[in-house]
């Protein structure tokens, strides 16, 4: 062993009841799927609109590796971009209503690469507390001065603001949060953001795809758009493939392409997976009816669920989470689901914060009301029994 400690670490991190393990899938992804030759009803992933094992979507991957290959083989920046990965760019800049975009291999590196482009030693990050790991990485490694706000806490956040003397200010938020499925307070960050003359960079992971008539994110949702907003957003959740971009003026995009080293320093994605997500924009565009049904969905959740001492936090997204309380709590309530064969998955400290531990329901269009009176069924009898 490298460090005679590990080993410690790790008794320490299982006494807290804190170990995670890995389920081993041996089906695509989706509303059903096998682990140990059994086949569970699975309320655990991001692919919110179904797509990740759609018949289209892997008919488009196959021809694009067909034509391109299955590796990049190079960079971006070298001769890694290929004609799919130009398209996708050009078709995601159009969809998010944005001059252009330029697309990452994961929403973490992107995170990474954005915010490191854009600000350094004399600027500002100001960040909401819950926000994803990587947007703090992000700002950590920008080596700007890192402040964070209390969850959605708009006072807090003026103050920081009215106070900053430096050069570039940014304000980051996601704009679904990923553990609790609520939606940033976004005019009211941006009308700050005006006020002080900071920009605001959106992480909305979680919503494109999801908010808004025709999915196009948190925008749609709110109806804003402003020269002062970074768009992001991942391509591995509701868009069923992997990967993410960044959307936004031609000289953002540029300065961005130029300056972010998770952009430069790597091999482009697949071009397969661009040939994928091709087809996949063009299916968030047209099958509307997926959007509906999650409404559906999670109106029908709420309806049936009767667990008194578990509360489900408010959330009109695909993220519905049922608070439990402790952390051996909730891994014995997803235990108990998994040996009724459904799978949701139990998030625990430091995920969430601590005696707020959860079990995350994520619904997909791909589930059928049937799918969620059996979840309902399941969630009601345990709490009566545990
Ligand atoms: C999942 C997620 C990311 C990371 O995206 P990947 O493509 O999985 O690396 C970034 N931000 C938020 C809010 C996320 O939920």
């Amino acid at each position: 062993m490298p460090f005679p400690d590990l080993a410690n670490d790790l008794h320490a991190l299982e006494a807290q009841g804190l170990l995670r393990s890995r389920r081993i899938l041996e089906s695509a992804q989706g509303a059903h799927v096998q682990i140990d030759g059994q086949d569970y009803l699975a309320f655990g992933s991001n692919d919110y609109l179904g797509l990740a094992s759609h018949p289209a979507l892997i008919d488009s991957a196959c021809r694009g590796a067909a034509q391109y290959g299955v590796g990049a083989g190079a960079s971006h920046l070298i001769v890694g971009h290929s004609a799919a990965h130009h398209q996708l760019e050009q078709e995601l800049a159009a969809f998010v209503q944005q001059a252009a975009a330029l697309t990452f291999s994961t929403g973490y590196m992107a995170n990474l690469g954005i915010v490191s482009a854009l600000m350094g030693r004399n600027d500002l990050v100001l960040a909401d507390k819950l926000n994803h790991a990587s947007l703090n990485d992000a700002a950590l490694l920008s080596r700007a001065r890192f402040q964070r706000y209390s969850h959605f806490d708009l006072k807090q956040l003026e103050v920081m603001l009215a106070s900053a003397k430096h050069r570039r200010k940014l304000v980051v938020t996601d704009a679904v949060f990923s553990m609790d499925g609520d939606i940033a307070p976004v005019p009211e960050l941006l009308a700050l953001c005006e006020r002080f003359d900071a920009s605001l960079m959106l992480d909305d992971a979680h919503g494109f795809g999801v908010l808004g008539e025709h999915g196009r994110g948190v925008l749609e949702y709110f109806g804003i758009e402003s020269p002062r907003i970074i768009y992001m957003a991942t391509l591995g959740k509701a868009a069923g493939v992997f990967g993410a971009f960044v959307a936004g003026s031609e000289t953002l995009i540029q300065t961005v392409m130029q300056r972010a080293r998770t952009y430069i320093y790597t091999t482009a994605f697949p071009p397969l997976l661009a040939s994928a997500l091709i087809t996949s924009l063009h299916l968030m565009r047209t099958d509307a009816w997926r959007r509906r049904h999650l409404r559906e969905l999670a109106a029908y959740l709420k309806q049936r669920l009767n667990t008194p001492s578990w509360r489900l936090l408010p959330s009109e997204t695909p993220i519905q989470p049922l608070i439990i309380g402790g952390n051996r709590e909730v891994m014995a309530a997803s235990e108990a689901l998994r040996e009724r064969g459904i799978l949701a998955p139990a998030i625990r400290p430091p995920t969430v914060p601590k005696g707020e531990a959860r079990l995350r329901i994520s619904l997909s269009a791909a589930h059928s009301k049937e799918d969620v009176r059996r979840l309902t069924e399941a969630l009601n009898e345990l709490a009566q029994e545990l």
